[in-house]
């Protein structure tokens, strides 16, 4: 026996030799962008059981592997699987099943959509989501008048774009009791605020805390509904070429739905998310602590600091410039945020807050900084940043603060930010390459269903500054462009280390997951949006999404 054993030894090694190791899949004839700290790009990459073995030339790895697939992949860019650092996959969910409001040019448009909805669908209580008063001819936000007069005996709610504002109908008002509710209850009264006209008379339009007595009426979708729209958006998302969603806020129930389709394998996207700070939550988080079920994991809550500035809820350290004496507000109190970040900071958490203002950003630089004190390496991150005081801007860099930025709110709110808060405010709004030089990186997301999904109109947002329709011709607050390396590494490697998963994801570097996509036109930024779609794409080494 003993002198058998070498020999059909070498026998194995030479066949093996011959063939090369078997792997699952070798890509080749490619441009495969490691996003590794030397910007390899090679022209093949191999992988098995979900992990890549190797990347490199052409002839290295057609030789030493025997694939069970050979994708030629005519010299397409192969990226690691974007990820979208900040999106609602659960709103999104919820506004395919509303009434869809989103770019409706009037509100006899909006009107003329929900009698539509209603006589199709006969609805017991009316939702719409996405109107956005700035499209229209007056830009007025509008009152519920001859929407109460069409809908006198059911509910009616009508979610602005920002999801921080809704209208509801005089029904809806005075079932909820929501006037008398926020009159009654400090913390609902200052973080949040009605709308009044003209003529101080209530618009039927309540703003952040104020909504809230309204959304305890809201009736859940049905589960396979919302578990259907869920794998729809699913695949929307793979045909991008995005793997990973960090989803900004989940309820207890919303989660047990995800884990739902992980068990029945359906939901292959990876989910980092973020816990909302509900009782259930809360408990959830001390008893589990950092979780991870398959392709979610969990380990950080999203809180939110402030609101929009759209609906003028953004806390500001001087006045809206079109709204004497009004600064926005906190929509989180102060306590409550600190008792927040005590809790994430002692169960090994991430906190994650949402803040548009440049108060709210500074007061959570703040708190940050106590934090980082105790551990450098926090990562806590601030979602938004939106408008942040030029004075504040070291402070990221100081307490260790992870800027999550969304490019396509820039070219977006362009319209109108300079209405809100004036021309010398705006020199630190939308400033992601002040906040890329202060923390050395920056994720990147898009805030979806606020924004569209595409990531190649964050890179056009990000790299160029302009929104699809490539206005405005030489970009919105051109200082702040960032360059598109910089842009996909914020959807790839910096958001993987925003969610602590960079040993795992974000390079197609040998040992990490095999998710990756083969896009379908050059990734590239011009001066002119064009689409861009993927052609293949791969989560752990599993084909997702395929145009074949
Ligand atoms: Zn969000």
């Amino acid at each position: 026996m003993q002198k058998i054993i070498p020999i059909l030894l070498a026998v194995i090694s030479f066949t093996s030799c011959m063939k090369g190791k078997s792997v699952d899949v070798v890509i080749h004839n490619a441009k495969v962008h490691v996003m590794d700290d030397k910007n390899s790009i090679f022209e093949a990459i191999a992988f098995k059981d979900g992990e890549i073995v190797e990347v490199g030339p052409e002839r290295q790895i057609l030789n030493r592997y025997s694939a069970d697939e050979y994708i030629d992949a005519q010299k397409r860019d192969v990226y690691p699987g974007f990820t979208d650092a900040h999106g609602h996959i659960m709103s999104y969910a919820k506004q395919s099943l509303s009434v869809n409001l989103v770019g409706c040019r009037s509100y006899d448009e909006m009107l003329v959509l929900i009698e539509k909805y209603q006589s199709k669908n006969n609805s017991k209580f009316i939702v719409g989501r996405g109107w956005d008063q700035s499209l229209w001819k007056d830009q007025k936000m509008p009152d519920n008048k001859r929407l109460s007069e069409l809908f006198p005996n059911i509910p009616v709610c009508l979610f602005r774009i920002d999801g921080h504002a809704l209208l509801a109908n005089d029904y809806l008002i005075q079932k909820s009791k929501v006037v008398e509710k926020v009159k009654a209850d400090a913390e609902l009264n200052q973080g949040g605020y009605f709308i009044m006209n003209e003529t101080d008379e209530f618009t039927g339009i309540m703003v952040d805390n104020a909504m809230n007595p309204i959304l305890e009426l809201i009736p859940d979708f049905p589960e396979n509904k919302m578990s259907e729209k869920i794998l729809e958006i699913q695949s929307e998302l793979y045909g991008y070429g995005i793997t990973g969603v960090h989803e900004a806020g989940l309820e207890n129930s919303e989660l047990k739905l995800l884990e739902k389709l992980i068990a029945k394998n359906e939901l292959h996207l990876n989910i980092y998310a973020m816990l909302l700070p509900t009782e259930e939550n809360i408990a959830f988080a001390k008893k589990n602590g950092v979780y991870t079920n398959k392709n979610l994991l969990i380990r950080s809550i999203k809180v939110y600091g402030d609101g929009a500035l759209g609906s003028r809820g953004a806390f500001l350290k001087e006045a809206y410039s079109d709204h004497s004496g009004h600064h926005g507000y906190l929509t989180t109190s102060f306590k409550r945020m600190s008792e927040i970040a005590d809790l994430c900071h002692s169960i090994g958490y991430q906190m994650n807050t949402h803040a548009i203002g440049d108060s709210t950003n500074r007061i959570l630089l703040e708190l940050y900084q106590k934090v980082f004190n105790k551990n450098p390496d926090h990562r806590w991150r601030i979602e938004h940043a939106q408008i942040v005081d030029p004075l504040d801007f070291n402070l990221f860099a100081k307490a260790g603060v992870f800027p999550s930025v969304q490019p396509t709110h820039a070219v977006s709110d362009q319209r109108w930010a300079v209405s809100r808060i004036g021309e010398k405010r705006m020199i630190g709004a939308y400033a992601y390459k002040s906040l890329l030089d202060q923390f050395g990186m920056i994720a990147i997301g898009t805030d979806f269903p606020v924004e569209s999904t595409d990531p190649f109109l964050t890179i056009h947002a990000a790299v160029q500054r302009k929104n699809a329709d490539n206005f405005p011709a030489l970009g919105f607050l051109p200082k702040e462009q960032i360059t598109i390396e910089d842009c996909i590494k914020g959807m790839t490697i910096w958001a993987a280390f925003a969610s602590f998963q960079e040993n795992q994801l974000g390079t197609l570097e040998k040992g990490k997951d095999a998710t990756l996509v083969i896009f379908d036109r050059p990734v590239e930024s011009t001066g002119v949006y064009t689409p861009n779609f993927a052609h293949t794409t791969f989560i752990k080494g599993k084909k997702v999404y395929s145009v074949e």
